[in-house]
């Protein structure tokens, strides 16, 4: 189906791509019986723990926009992860040498007598204060569950302001009820900056690579790297201009560094404006970084200098790699992450010689927006032998579980909330924070040293798991991690 701008919201993951947060089983199993259209349905928790909301990966996108404002509708408590996203914007503008400020964002405060009685007068004093107090190129209105739910008229605010306020105003549609999935906030983010920011191409730009990603800390590197094949990257979404925004029509190809995150923007460039989307495994490791490339090139007619670009990138680093397959060989791991990554980096730990026990992934999509399965998770299931897999949107206690009765050397995570859990567990966790981790021949490299050393020094991980007394009961510990996750109708 494709992605259509013409509608005011991203149809959630579940209905666009057969999204699921409840699986268990194995990998081989879950590819089979998504395969060519087919479709498994989602698996319900009896009981759950808490997780996080589509609200705030819109936020995360649309906060770091360098001259834009958010307006966040919503309670104050919802606007409680501003926190980590000015974090963030912090050390994405030190990593960038600019300016040392906070992000542009208000949050209106509904209470409980807004949800009776309306929110739609905070919305308004909400806007025209973004507006004074930023005069930001464009402002984001965010909606929550409180807004969603009473229904506030959040388009029509905008348009009765639309004299006051002469810049785009547009409404994200990424209230936390509307979706299990967290990532589905990211497709509102994006349908947002391409219903209302993004502008048809005036003239493409046959060197200008739109580069998908959340930070961007490997922007210095990665620009080096295009520069040698004749490319220039633009980063989106965070750490864009607006005006930088509303070109990405004119560019030559897009790529994405996580396959979940790109999915949305990425076909819906190429379905609007015939820039051709790379669909490629991510580009982590030798052979990720390496099919990415070749796809980038293909798109943009520079297969040769990629191919020596990728051998002079081997010739660099592959004694360096060897060497390092050699002292992990024999290392055991569990994987959890959100999907793409926890696809990609099986890839990733089979390259450095570390084997997976298991991997759990936050969520999973059946297919992504331009059709087909993610390419990352059937490179895996190719493989000889299978693993067991699980889906759960980052439902610690079956996590805890897991690692307790697996007892790996070691667990990749991307969410430090939970890498914490093994670490209390006496397991050494490596939390795959920077988006950028194993990127290409280097960063795999660089990758591979860093867990030797987490390896080598497990000092604090014993002395944590030594002193820390964790909630779940022995009972729990006895129990099959999936206890509380229902089979799959049939
Ligand atoms: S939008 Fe809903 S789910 Fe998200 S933080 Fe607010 S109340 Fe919670």
């Amino acid at each position: 189906m494709p992605i259509n701008l013409d509608i005011s919201e991203a149809p959630i993951r579940e209905a666009r791509l057969g999204a699921i947060t409840g699986y268990a089983g194995t990998l081989k199993d879950l590819v089979a019986r998504t395969r060519c259209g087919s479709t498994i349905s989602n698996c319900e928790r009896s009981f759950s723990q808490t997780s996080s909301c589509s609200s705030g990966c819109a936020q995360t996108l649309l906060a770091n926009i360098v001259d834009a404002a958010i307006v966040n509708h919503a309670p104050v408590g919802c606007a409680g992860d501003t926190v980590y996203h000015n974090i963030a914007n912090h050390y994405g503008r030190f990593y960038r040498q600019q300016d040392n400020r906070n992000i542009q964002l208000i949050n209106t405060n509904m209470e409980e007598s807004d949800t009776v009685f309306g929110g739609t007068e905070k919305l308004r004093a909400g806007i025209l204060e973004a507006w004074r107090r930023f005069r930001p190129k464009a402002i984001f209105v965010t909606t929550s569950c409180a807004s969603g739910i009473i229904g506030d008229d959040i388009k029509g605010v905008i348009s009765e302001l639309k004299d006051e306020v002469p810049i785009p105003v547009i409404p994200v549609s990424c209230e936390g009820f509307r979706s299990k999935v967290w990532a589905s906030g990211f497709d509102a983010a994006f349908h947002a900056v391409l219903t209302g920011i993004v502008k048809p191409p005036r003239q493409r730009q046959p060197s200008l690579v739109n580069m998908i990603n959340f930070r961007g800390s490997a922007r210095a590197y990665i620009t080096r790297l295009f520069g040698r094949i004749g490319l220039e990257p633009r980063f989106i979404i965070p750490f864009a201009t607006v005006e930088e925004l509303e070109t990405i029509s004119e560019a030559a190809v897009t790529a994405t560094v996580c396959t979940t995150l790109g999915s949305y923007m990425g076909t819906a460039l190429e379905e609007q404006y015939g820039i051709p989307y790379v669909k490629t495994i991510p580009p982590h490791g030798f052979a990720g970084i390496e099919a990415w490339l070749r796809g980038i090139g293909a798109a943009v007619g520079k297969e040769v200098e990629v191919e020596q670009l990728i051998a002079e990138e081997r010739a660099a680093t592959q004694a360096e790699l060897d060497e390092i397959r050699g002292r992990l060989k024999g290392t055991r791991a569990v994987v959890g992450m959100g999907p793409s990554y926890a696809q990609s980096y099986l890839g990733v730990l089979d390259e450095l010689g570390i084997k997976v026990l298991h991997a759990a992934s936050w969520h999973y999509d059946q297919h992504y927006d331009y059709g087909d399965q993610p390419p990352a998770i059937l490179r895996a299931a190719a493989r000889e032998q299978d693993i067991t897999f699980s889906v759960g949107d980052q439902q610690l206690f079956e996590i805890t579980n897991t690692l307790s009765r697996l007892k790996p050397d070691l667990y990749f995570s991307r969410h430090p909330g939970s890498s914490v859990w093994a670490a209390k567990l006496g397991i050494t966790a490596v939390p795959v924070i920077d988006e950028y981790t194993a990127f290409g021949h280097r960063g795999l490299v660089n990758f591979g040293w860093r867990i030797i050393d987490a390896l080598t020094n497990r000092n604090f991980v014993n002395k944590l798991a030594e002193r820390v007394r964790l909630p779940y009961s022995d009972w729990w510990y006895g129990q099959d991690s999936y206890t509380f996750l229902e089979q799959e109708a049939v």
